[in-house]
């Protein structure tokens, strides 16, 4: 398949007739059925009409994701929700309009008019504002709602910029508008709203502590920590391996100290092996004498920002091992701390 490659400026200077005529094109792709995947202020989606089911199908077909795992609907204007939902109940709205647009995704009952393809046979509905212009202007004038999951192929790293859905993504859709790096870095809170109490199902952007500022009790599915759960999968994304690289991924956890021992054996450990090792660490001044040493930052918004890219940077290098330092699961930290966990074959606790 041909793919389109729409290349556009920094969002904040991008107020200009042209550009909009450029979004205006991949919008008339999606009106016809067709796949774009375009960024937004958390990572790159791949976008279809979620009205349509034959349009999202090709969705599941291009990134091979399983069918039973549903997908967020994006949408511009929160007349939206009450067209895709059933239900709005009260604490829907304040957060609608304490976070939208922003990365907060809402699981509410679903509407009629919503296919299961795009919910994964759920009867419930993840409905999104997402806070970037080109991904609001594409929406607007698509003059539907857009489903998209992540624009990468299923199991791999989230794309965090246009290059990373040129490399997985290109002569498979329509349309890849590139605006370079996305902003957060992490995908979207997602939030049951469908229980009581509310239950975030992924960590995101917004922190359990944001929410509970507003809600009150907010409840963290168990399996957000990485905790083994018999009950019922509530998000079936939640059961996938996910945002894994293809070297493997070591997650160290602990205090400082033992954090930094306990590399050191597993570098020397390897190496004996022949690996080559890859290192991922939150300050330059720690030196492991491995193969590969990024700095993924070291507060909470810049880690979050690099960790796909860099994970997907390790495998350039042909890395057969990275070894991450944990960090602490508190705030934006959780979010970060469960990609790393679901990216990761083993955790180990120093
Ligand atoms: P992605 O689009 O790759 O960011 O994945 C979307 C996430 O939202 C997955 O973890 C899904 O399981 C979750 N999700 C989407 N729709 C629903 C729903 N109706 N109920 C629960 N989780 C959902
Ligand atoms: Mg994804």
């Amino acid at each position: 398949m041909q793919t389109l490659v729409i290349t556009l400026g920094p969002q904040d200077s991008w107020e200009d007739e042209k550009m909009r005529s450029k979004i205006k094109i991949a919008a008339e792709v999606l009106r016809k059925g067709g796949l774009v995947a375009f960024p937004t202020e958390t990572v790159y989606g791949l976008g279809a009409n979620a009205l349509d089911s034959k349009a999202v199908k090709k969705i599941f077909e291009v990134k091979v994701r399983p069918a039973d795992n549903p997908l967020i609907v994006h949408i511009a204007s929160k007349a939206e929700v009450y067209k895709l939902a059933s239900e709005v109940p009260k604490e829907a709205e304040e957060l609608m309009d304490a976070f939208w647009p922003g990365p907060l995704t809402l699981i509410l009952k679903k509407s009629e008019i919503v296919p299961s393809t795009t919910t994964g046979g759920l009867d419930t509905v993840a409905i999104r504002m997402p806070a970037h212009k080109i991904a609001l202007t594409l929406i607007e004038e698509s003059k539907v709602p857009v489903a998209a999951p992540s624009a990468n192929l299923s199991g791999k790293p989230s794309p965090t910029s246009g290059e990373h859905v040129i490399r997985d993504l290109y002569g498979k859709i329509d349309v890849i508008i590139d605006a370079g790096e996305t902003q957060i870095g992490l995908e979207s809170t997602v939030l049951d709203l469908t229980v009581d109490p509310p239950t975030i199902l992924r960590p995101g952007g917004i922190t359990p502590e944001d929410l509970e500022r507003l809600l009150g009790e907010v409840q963290v599915h168990p399996a957000v920590e990485g905790r083994k759960v018999k009950t019922i999968v509530k998000s079936p994304g939640m059961k996938y391996r996910h945002y894994a690289p293809n070297a493997d991924v070591i997650v160290v956890e602990g205090n400082t100290e033992k954090v930094n021992e306990k590399i050191r054996e597993l570098i020397t450990k390897y190496k004996r092996e022949g690996k080559k090792i890859g290192v991922m660490v939150t300050d330059m001044r720690q030196r492991y004498g491995a193969d590969v040493t990024k700095i993924i930052g070291n507060d909470f918004e810049t880690i979050a920002r690099n960790l796909f890219k860099t994970l997907r940077e390790f495998d350039e290098e042909d890395v057969d091992i990275i070894i991450a330092e944990g960090i602490e699961s508190v705030g934006l930290g959780l979010a970060i701390m469960n990609r790393l966990k679901r990216a990761s074959y083993k955790i180990i606790k120093a």
